[in-house]
């Protein structure tokens, strides 16, 4: 996981980040306040490890300011001992546990990696390549402002292409993975849909998605 660190005891941070690291995370560190919520609001993190007592901006409001930014990011409030307020008030405002400082190392590591598995990790619902959005609940697209629907086959071919934009996918690939075999050597089909998805994503636009990519493929790219 990625875990931005905020505490403003350099050493307790220090070795924070030395033992996550240790337990295969990716730690980040802020010292204070501001900092940690421009990182956190800037940065892709799944989980903050917040220190309630920090200098210039506390743990409880940059809690709050995450929420209310809606980032699903998971956190862990580090309390003081005893502050039973504390710990309720965390809770309220959206942090997923709490540690009561001082705290064995071994007790954090358990608790973030008993979080890991009572939320897993949300699947991408958005799939974006260039200006084109495809909702992967809705099944829609939209590109320019223009809302796209698809078939079922022309869904499953455009969502292959765009949870890996860029890399090419041969005919008998696609035709594989979006016609589960039924159709393995009849790759006219691919080049059929691929038609289609042009004819719904590429044709008002001058700045093509979807290429060919000659003796090899297709692929989805923006320019
Ligand atoms: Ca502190």
């Amino acid at each position: 996981m990625r875990v931005l660190i905020v505490e403003d005891e350099p050493q307790l941070a220090r070795h924070l980040a030395t033992a996550l690291e240790g337990a295969g995370h990716q730690p980040c560190i802020a010292h204070d306040g501001e900092e940690a919520l421009t990182v956190a609001l800037g940065g892709d993190f799944d989980l903050l490890v917040l220190d309630v007592n920090l200098p210039r901006l506390g743990g409880f409001e940059i809690l709050k300011r995450v929420r209310a930014a809606h980032l699903t990011v998971r956190a862990i409030m580090l309390t003081a001992r005893g502050e039973v307020e504390d710990r309720v008030r965390g809770l309220q405002l959206g942090a997923d546990d709490y540690l009561a400082k001082p705290f064995a190392m071994a007790e954090l590591l358990a608790r973030i990696e008993a979080l890991g598995r009572r939320f897993p990790a949300e699947p991408q619902k958005v799939l974006r390549v260039g200006d084109l959005s495809l909702d992967l609940e809705t099944r829609e697209a939209l590109r320019g402002g223009r809302c796209i629907e698809f078939s079922a086959r022309e869904f499953a071919l455009l969502k292959l292409l765009m949870r890996e934009p860029g890399r090419v996918f041969s005919r008998t690939e696609l035709c594989e993975r979006v016609w589960e075999r039924e159709h393995e050597y009849d790759t006219k089909l691919v080049e059929v849909f691929i038609g289609r998805l042009r004819r719904k994503i590429d044709e008002e636009s001058d700045a093509p998605l979807i290429h060919t990519v000659r003796h090899a493929g297709y692929k989805i790219e923006a320019s």
